[in-house]
């Protein structure tokens, strides 16, 4: 199927979901009764999605930048992940690792077929935070040494582990002490990271763009350097693509723009097309890794392993990296040559697109939602545009027309 193709794919219509029947905030009040407390929420109860529209329970539709935080790279309920998901969940819903499967066995031997060159395994499990954590352990594991370096401003999750590494105070300063032997240098700097290496550095975590962090592509000579100096010292390459994979840069693995081979790579998000998972790809420079040392209940599940199998073939049948690639440096490109007020910077990589304002963002996105686009911030100043890789080139329009709309007005 060609690629432009992709926008005529449509989930189950409409007229066969119930609509909610009750409106008027009553699932907001029944939330807010309930709810932990530690998510902050919009005044918005989404309850259906397809590609890249999503309804409210007033039967309102939004082109969705939001895009699941980055976990609906495909859209939403792609028809395929959709039959994959039904079909397994009459088929085997749970299945530990101390047994083989038929989805588990096919998923492993694909990702490691679409990772870069010197991946050789795989480890499973059911989230970002988890597979950083398990990249944490493996290169602790594998080196027998303490120390980790990462970069400020990086998200890495929520977890212990992985908040130690997450280079923001905001996120850690309630969790102190952290994990101990984490040191946190300044991206993009190369003399930073060489001058912070020693022979007890476990492993460099890097993202390739900094998703939370406020949309920051690295230069793909850092990334290079950064795999050298790992070399040189025994230290292992992290490369966390839980945001930047599955497509949404312009390639299956943001990784492939630079070269850089990691030695364990991260994914999560979008890899099961909506489904919980995450994932560890494992390289050649890993030791061995004994039974026993990690491991997770969920990970490997049969569910999310059919529901990743049939997501990363829509991604390439429906060439979907190459159309984030096409369409994200368009919209980028008309949106820094709309010369913008209150626009410091528009940057990004694919459809991974950040601009970084000269003001506050939450006004932006309240105007913006009251165009019918939803958008995420990435920090307090920065617009964040995440709209699944499947959305069409007259939504992608309309969204392009409500940011430059709204950033023209006087908010
Ligand atoms: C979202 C994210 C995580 C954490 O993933 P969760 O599934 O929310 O635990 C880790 N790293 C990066 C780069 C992310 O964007």
């Amino acid at each position: 199927m060609p690629a432009d193709e992709t926008a005529t794919i449509t989930a189950t219509p409409a007229a066969t979901f119930p609509q909610p029947k009750l409106s008027n905030g009553h699932w907001q009040n029944l939330e807010a009764a309930h709810t932990s407390g530690v998510y902050s929420k919009r005044p918005l109860t989404i309850v259906r999605g397809a590609g890249a529209h999503v309804w409210d329970d007033a039967g309102n539709m939004y082109i969705d930048c939001v895009g699941g935080q980055g976990a609906a790279n495909l859209g939403h309920c792609h028809p395929a992940v959709v039959a994959a998901v039904q079909k397994q969940a009459a088929q085997l819903l749970s299945c530990p690792e101390i047994f083989h499967n038929d989805q588990r066995a096919q998923l492993l031997q694909r990702l490691v077929e679409l990772a870069p060159p010197g991946i050789e395994r795989a480890f499973l499990c059911n989230s970002g935070t988890e597979a950083v954590e398990a990249a944490y352990k493996f290169a602790r594991a594998s080196t027998g040494r303490p120390a980790v370096i990462s970069a400020k401003r990086s998200f890495h999750g929520r977890t212990m582990g992985a908040l130690s590494l997450t280079g923001q105070d905001k996120y850690r300063e309630p969790f102190e002490p952290l994990l101990a032997g984490v040191t946190h240098v300044t991206y993009n700097d190369v003399d930073a990271l060489a001058a912070a290496l020693t022979n007890q550095t476990a492993a460099v975590i890097l993202e390739v763009v900094q998703g939370e962090g406020g949309v920051r592509p690295a230069d793909p000579q850092y990334l290079l350097a950064a795999q050298r100096l790992c070399h040189e010292h025994g230290a292992l390459l992290i490369i966390d693509e839980v945001q930047t994979g599955i497509g949404r840069t312009g390639r299956i693995f943001a990784c492939e723009h630079s070269g850089v081979q990691p030695d364990l790579l991260c994914s999560a998000k979008s890899l099961a097309g909506g489904i919980p998972i995450g994932a560890v790809l494992i390289g050649s420079r890993v030791g061995a890794l004994p039974t026993g040392l990690h491991g997770s209940t969920f990970g490997g599940n049969p569910l999310a392993c059919a529901a990743a199998l049939a997501a990363l073939h829509a991604l390439q049948f429906e060439q979907l990296p190459q159309r984030a690639e096409r369409l994200g440096s368009a919209l980028m490109q008309t949106l820094r040559a709309a010369d913008l007020p209150g626009v410091r910077e528009v940057r990004g990589l694919g459809l991974l697109i950040g601009l970084e304002l000269k003001s506050k963002v939450t006004p932006v996105l309240q105007a913006l939602q009251a165009r019918g686009v939803l958008a995420l911030p990435a920090g307090n100043t920065v617009l964040r545009l995440l709209p699944p890789l499947v959305i069409s080139e007259e939504d992608l329009g309309c969204v392009q027309h409500a940011v430059v709309e709204v950033l023209r007005s006087n908010l």
